[in-house]
């Protein structure tokens, strides 16, 4: 990783890489984001090409900084905990998606997941009892991987797991 972006993180690990654009361009700029709730650094960074560095909804960037395409455009580093990471996926995505929010699983994230999935499940059931392929089937592998290893407690991985997912949510 180049130094500005150990510098911007804190020098802290990596929680989890997304992508949030379907862009064929290379990034000219590194956006940071809000800084961490506790300790040092950005809670994620985001690199973006000239057409995509408008603000994103959801991402509010503290800081832009000049990049010369070390990444393709809508990719995010983000460095936010576990929770943080689950938590960003349901406001943006998930929780619109399926209309199930996870402050009604008092912090519980396999129950929420479980029930996210359940609706997911259900509409697919829908479309197939209609005779329809539902681009939502695409989702229930990462969201069995994300569920399943939130009931295991390794809520990283969940998060991660949950990637693919957004990614496929731009599609919809
Ligand atoms: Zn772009």
């Amino acid at each position: 990783m180049p130094s500005i972006v150990q510098e911007l993180s804190g020098h802290r690990d990596l929680g989890g890489l997304r992508i949030l654009l379907d862009c064929p361009f290379k990034a000219t700029v590194l956006r940071e984001g809000p800084a961490q709730d506790s300790g040092p650094g950005a809670a994620w960074l985001a690199y973006l090409c000239p057409v995509h560095t408008v603000d994103l909804d959801g991402w509010p960037g503290a800081a832009d900084h000049a990049d010369d395409g070390t990444m393709p455009c809508g990719t995010v580093l983000d460095y936010r905990s576990p929770e943080g990471r689950l938590q960003s996926h349901a406001d943006l995505w998930l929780t619109p998606l399926t209309g199930v929010d996870p402050a009604a699983y008092g912090g519980v994230w396999s129950d929420f997941l479980d029930q996210a999935d359940r609706v997911l499940l259900a509409r697919v059931e829908e479309a197939a009892a209609a005779g329809e392929d539902s681009p939502l089937q695409n989702m229930l592998a990462s969201m069995a991987v994300a569920r399943q290893r939130a009931a295991q407690g390794d809520l990283g991985v969940a998060a991660t797991a949950l990637g693919p997912c957004e990614t496929l949510a731009q599609y919809l």
